[in-house]
């Protein structure tokens, strides 16, 4: 499986020193890629988050990553995608580092209840009913900067595992996914995704706007929506603008 990542063709997988941004580098040359093209920098220099958060990305051996897949079912779907790459992401991290990762819904992982890792699905455009859209993702690994301790207390750090490895089998797991989901949809992914929710069956608080809502978190349906029971009824929530928080 090792070996497959590099056999679709020499050019591939990028390895860049600075850029901006990973995702945006691989949407300003959307037109000449191909599926599951990827690339990864040292270094981010305006790594964003949802709604144009910073995604802080410091040189000192994190992971920035991002890939491009042309997807047929269209742009409804890349809600259930940033879903889908969460529980690859988790995957690889634990077979690598034995931790358990946990995913929130609906776009980062944590580990012991801080968050570790980012996701950014980013619509780039469509051909017909396909969309070209660009995943990303920051994964906190040795965070080495002496400022981030004092900022940021609340992140996690995963700790030293090999790059080089943990590209090889980002890049074979996702694409192996990616295909999944294609064919099946996110419905083959619920399972699993309730066996690494972070909040299940937790008491939560929504923060859409100036609005909060609480209820316990119920996983999610396969639209890719969060679960939120209240006085025994489930209600559905999808949409960019919510924030998921403990209560
Ligand atoms: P929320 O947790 O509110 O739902 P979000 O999922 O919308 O947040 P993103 O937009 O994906 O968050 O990420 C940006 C936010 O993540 C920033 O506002 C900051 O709080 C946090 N953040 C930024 N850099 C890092 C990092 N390296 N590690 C952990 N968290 C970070």
């Amino acid at each position: 499986q090792y070996y497959r990542t590099f056999s679709h063709s020499a050019l591939d997988f990028e390895i860049l020193p600075v850029i901006d941004s990973t995702n945006q580098y691989l949407l300003d040359k959307i037109g000449e890629l191909q599926s599951g093209f990827a690339c990864a920098a040292e270094y981010q220099q305006a790594g964003r988050g949802r709604r144009g958060r910073q995604w802080f990305s410091p040189f000192g051996s994190n992971l920035y990553f991002s890939m491009y897949w042309r997807l047929e079912q269209g742009p409804a779907a890349a809600m259930g995608l940033s879903l889908v790459i969460g529980i690859v992401i988790a995957n690889v991290l634990r077979q690598l580092s034995g931790q358990e990762i946990k995913v929130k819904w609906p776009n980062d992982l944590y580990l012991n209840d801080k968050k570790l890792a980012g996701i950014l699905v980013e619509l780039a455009g469509k051909t017909g009913d396909v969309a070209h859209v660009v995943m990303g993702s920051g994964i906190n690994l040795m965070m080495h900067n002496p400022d981030h301790d004092i900022v940021n207390q609340a992140w996690a750090n995963l700790g030293y595992i090999d790059r080089n490895l943990l590209v090889a089998n980002l890049l074979n797991q996702l694409r192996e996914a990616m295909c999944c989901f294609e064919q099946q949809g996110l419905h083959a992914f619920i399972n699993e995704w309730m066996l690494l929710d972070n909040f299940v069956g937790r008491p939560v608080k929504l923060l859409i706007g100036d609005k909060i809502i609480k209820g316990i978190a119920r996983g999610i349906n396969d639209q890719g929506a969060l679960l939120l029971e209240q006085d025994g009824h489930i209600t559905p929530y999808i949409g960019g603008e919510i924030s998921l928080r403990a209560d």
